[in-house]
């Protein structure tokens, strides 16, 4: 049964049970309406309020302004949102300089000088920095080269490098190949293959005294709501909904409003092919989505719904928000990774102790020397006794426990006494 499992898959996670038992009644029947709220119209003012709640709800458990930052709901998965950051930030750049080169030619130069002095400045100037620690935001940095071709494109850093072809360290900061004037500098706050997490935000993008600096990406998937996030240094975060926030179906980006009209209005379809760059698809434009407060298409009201619930109930369980959920998450690591280094000759932690996650705890089981065997019966053993959802992922294989908000502290201890035993055996 429910009761006896505690599933620590990486995504779709487990959500909490009450949150399920309410939404699914407001599948049948929502606000007694005699209409489920997946069948209600996206246009309702029902679906608008739970829209507008969502939005609210996460700016207060955030701590960010709904002045200075939109929340907008978008479908294709963070996936989607490894084109969209790119069309969008590109585009955002492009808009600055042509305003630059208004201002420089005068308003009243001819359309075709002020195309050829674009064009020079995107083919001398135009870059996107990746920083790539693992699976995510390397696949990030591969969309951002299918798209707009590697001359545009800066591998600024790449973990690999440093620790033996494998994901595992964050470079120093000081070795970073930042551009001059990059449209972004884009990273993933939690690598979730790899169970690599920034542990603070990189100081070396961090805004300066007069309030300028890099404009910095972060994917936060798999670790968002778990911990205080400096949004206003980032101009877009983005994650995927079905790990710490509900279901899948819907993904979340909060951009900064200054990214927007009035101040930014995004270049024409035109412009962009007279520079030889992407016409972003019109769903993943967040101009467009934003002014029709994510209602541009047909939104699943149904996943927003579960997201809005999973919010209110952190709300009302930490009056500190996100530093109450903050503390738990960390404890409930620290119990995890402590059972862990207990036992040396028996698992070795992936990543290294530095960057190690929160939320995806990797690690191997190395016990007698035949990893593959161990490892097997781990897994066995660990289900047998409702331990579920702890194999790695297919492309680095050993153990990974997601340990996200829906765990419980007691799943956490249960995982950790499960450790201690199994070693001993
Ligand atoms: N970024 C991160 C950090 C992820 O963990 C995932 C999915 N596990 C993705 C992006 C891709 O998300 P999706 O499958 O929703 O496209």
């Amino acid at each position: 049964t429910r009761a006896e499992i505690t599933y620590f898959g990486a995504g779709p996670a487990l959500l909490p049970t009450d949150v399920l038992e309410t939404a699914s009644q407001a599948l049948l029947n929502y606000n007694d309406t005699g209409l489920g709220i997946a069948e209600h119209s996206h246009r309702s003012e029902l679906a608008t309020n739970i829209i507008n709640e969502a939005k609210a709800d996460l700016a207060s458990y955030l701590d960010f302004s709904a002045n200075d930052y939109e929340v907008i709901f978008l479908q294709g998965g963070g996936t989607g949102e490894f084109a969209a950051s790119v069309y969008n930030l590109v585009g955002a750049w492009v808009a600055r300089q042509h305003a630059a080169v208004l201002n420089e030619l005068g308003a009243s130069a001819d359309e075709a000088a002020v195309v050829a002095a674009l064009r020079e400045r995107v083919e001398k100037h135009l870059k996107v920095d990746y920083i790539v620690t693992g699976g995510w935001s390397l696949k990030a940095y591969q969309e951002a080269l299918r798209l707009l071709g590697p001359e545009y494109v800066n591998l600024a850093a790449d973990a690999r490098t440093i620790n033996d072809g494998k994901f595992g360290k964050i470079p120093d900061q000081s070795t970073w190949k930042l551009s001059e004037d990059a449209a972004m500098v884009y990273y993933c706050d939690n690598e979730t293959v790899d169970g690599v997490e920034f542990p603070e935000f990189p100081a070396v993008l961090a805004p300066r005294a007069d309030g300028s600096g890099p404009i910095v990406v972060a994917d936060m998937s798999s670790n968002i709501l778990s911990r205080r996030v400096p949004v206003s240094n980032y101009s877009l975060l983005f994650f995927g909904a079905q790990k710490n926030l509900g279901s899948t179906g819907v993904t979340v980006a909060v951009l900064k409003k200054s990214l927007l009209p009035p101040t930014i209005t995004q270049p024409s379809p035109a412009l962009l092919r007279k520079l030889g760059l992407p016409v972003p698809p019109i769903v993943l434009q967040y101009e467009i989505v934003a002014k029709n407060n994510s209602l541009y298409n047909t939104l699943s009201i149904f996943d927003v719904y579960i997201a809005g619930q999973v919010l209110k109930r952190l709300l009302r369980t930490y009056p500190n928000k996100v530093d109450g959920q903050q503390a738990v998450s960390e404890k409930k690591a620290s119990i995890i990774y402590a059972a862990l280094e207990a036992h040396p000759e028996v698992y070795r932690v992936v990543p290294d102790k530095s960057v190690r996650s929160r939320m995806n705890i990797c690690f191997r089981v190395t016990k007698n020397g035949n990893v593959d065997e161990a490892e097997k019966a781990f897994l066995k053993e660990a289900t047998s006794q409702g331990l579920t959802g702890l194999k790695g992922h297919r492309s680095v294989g050993g153990i990974r426990a997601s340990n996200y908000n829906s765990i419980p502290l007691e799943g956490a201890e249960k995982l950790a006494k499960f450790i201690e035993a199994f070693a001993k055996v």
